[in-house]
């Protein structure tokens, strides 16, 4: 099980991305933030994601 703090990513918000894989948080991630904090595709760049790669813990 990973998780991803929306917060951590530099939101104000208190949405925990869970997932098995990473691929699996990046394509919740990207739903959450496109839909909730009106993100663009085009703003989930590569550098973005990188820098959530270093976020997401693994627990369990
Ligand atoms: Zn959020």
């Amino acid at each position: 099980m990973k998780t991803l703090a929306c917060r951590e990513a530099g939101f104000d918000c208190g949405y925990i991305v869970t997932g098995e894989t990473e691929e699996e948080i990046f394509q919740k991630g990207g739903e959450h933030a496109t839909k909730d904090h009106g993100m663009k595709e085009e703003d989930i760049t590569p550098e973005f994601k990188e820098k959530l790669r270093g976020l997401i813990r693994t627990a369990g």
